[in-house]
């Protein structure tokens, strides 16, 4: 989503990283699995360390690339990835504070606040 019209008139946007407005979710019933595709895959990693195939590993999932240090991109991708197969997406409303949770891709529910003004409660800083 780069951007959703609030029923109150404000669009929310989402055009880049670390907005304070935004934030993943991962539902309990997703969480176990979550869990266990991280597990397996840094599982997968460690047991191809051991064997002396780590680099062989990376070059047969990521292809040869230059970019270095390796593991560490290959450990950004895996749990990115797991995050974004496991997790949806919710915004806060910067005008009203409604919450808008999605419900599917591209598509969202909204959740009015009691206060009806913006409180910043997917933001790590507290709101003023
Ligand atoms: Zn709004």
């Amino acid at each position: 989503m780069s951007k959703l019209a609030c029923t109150c008139g404000h669009i929310i946007r989402d055009q880049a990283d670390s907005l304070p407005h935004k934030a993943s979710l991962i539902k309990d019933q997703q969480e176990e699995d979550f869990i266990q595709n991280l597990a397996q895959e840094i599982n997968s990693l460690l047991t191809a360390a051991e064997a002396g195939n780590l680099e062989a590993i990376l070059d047969e999932r990521y292809g040869k690339i230059p970019r270095q240090p390796k593991a560490a991109e290959a450990c950004y991708n895996i749990i990115g990835s797991a995050l974004l197969s496991n997790s949806i997406s919710a915004y806060e409303c910067q005008s009203c504070g409604k919450l808008w949770i999605q419900k599917e891709v591209n598509s969202f529910k909204p959740f009015n606040s009691e206060s009806r003004v913006y409180e910043a409660v997917l933001s790590i800083a507290p709101s003023t």
